[in-house]
Order: structure tokens, then sequence, then C-alpha cells
């Protein structure tokens, strides 16, 4: 019985999968995966999981179960290949293509029968929310400032005072 992964890597022949320190994508084509201890054991556990006729005989298995994630978090990634996702230059455009990326995931759950955990992806799109958030209040007085195009964010009140200052 062929590993499920190697199903996968097999449906996705030209996506190259390398193992990194933590799940990411790079453009063009390039999927990164965390390693496990025994990829083996992590395949082997992972067909019996993903086993949809053992579903059917209605065997138990644990939705947050190790090798769940790692297919929601490679379907993520796969996503953004099958996407053709570039770097982005604004912080919107990046949520945006973090969610694009995640109903790819959700259609590849659908397709290899990998449980699709709504809650992780929520937790998921919060660390970007949080982290756009910490990335646009100003340092230096709390304001909440806006990204222009080229990817710098600007403050309305101090850069309203820097102009001023400037024509002086
Ligand atoms: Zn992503
Ligand atoms: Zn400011």
């Amino acid at each position: 019985m062929q590993g499920f992964f190697e199903r996968v890597k097999a449906d996705f022949d030209w996506i190259k999968f390398r193992v990194g320190h933590k799940f990411a994508f790079r453009a063009p084509r390039t999927v990164f995966f965390e390693d496990y201890r025994s990829e083996s054991d992590v395949l082997k556990k992972s067909v019996q999981v993903n086993n949809g006729a053992m579903l059917k005989k209605g065997v138990q298995y644990n939705p947050n179960s190790t090798e769940q994630i790692f297919y929601l978090l490679l379907f993520h990634e796969i996503g953004h290949a099958v996407l053709g996702h570039k770097d982005f230059l604004t912080d919107v455009e990046r949520l945006k293509m973090e969610r694009a990326a995640w109903e790819e995931a959700r259609k590849f759950c659908k397709k290899y029968d990998v449980f699709y955990d709504e809650d992780r992806v929520e937790r998921e799109m919060d660390t970007y929310r949080d982290w756009l958030h910490s990335r646009s209040v100003c340092k230096t007085c709390g304001l909440t400032r806006f990204q222009t195009l080229d990817g710098q964010y600007h403050c309305p009140r101090c850069n309203e005072i820097l102009g001023i200052m400037g024509k002086k």
C-alpha cells in the first residue's frame, strides 16, 4: 500500500517538497514541511487515520491528531502553490492570500478525506490578524497607521506633523 504522503506528492509532482523547520511556501513551487522523528511511522498512522473505509466502520479518530494537523497545514502550503502566490507587498494582500490558501486546503481535505479543522484554521488566521495589527500600530503615538501599495506604513498623525515641520 502506497503511503498517503507519497500519494499527495505524486498528485502534486510539480511541487518541490522539502523538510523545513516549519510549514512554509516559497514561490514559485517549494513547500516546506516540518520533520517528524519517524516519517514512516507518521505515514503508517496517516494511512490509518485517512482510510475512509475505517471511518465508515465508525472507527474513531482524534481530529487533533498529529497526522490530521500535518496534512491540514501541508494542504494550506500546497494551496499557496496551486494559486500561484508570489511575494505580497501589503499586509491586507497577505491576509487575502492566507484566506485563499485555506480555502484551497478545504478542497484538498475533502478530496483526501482529511478533517478540515475550522477552529484550527481560524486560530491560524487570528495569528495573521494579530501580526497585522501589531505592525499597523504607530510606535510613537499608538494610532493605527495605513500601508501604501509600496508596503510602507504611514501614521496619519505623525506623518502630518513631520510634513508640517518639513515645510517650515
Ligand atoms: Zn499561508
Ligand atoms: Zn503616530
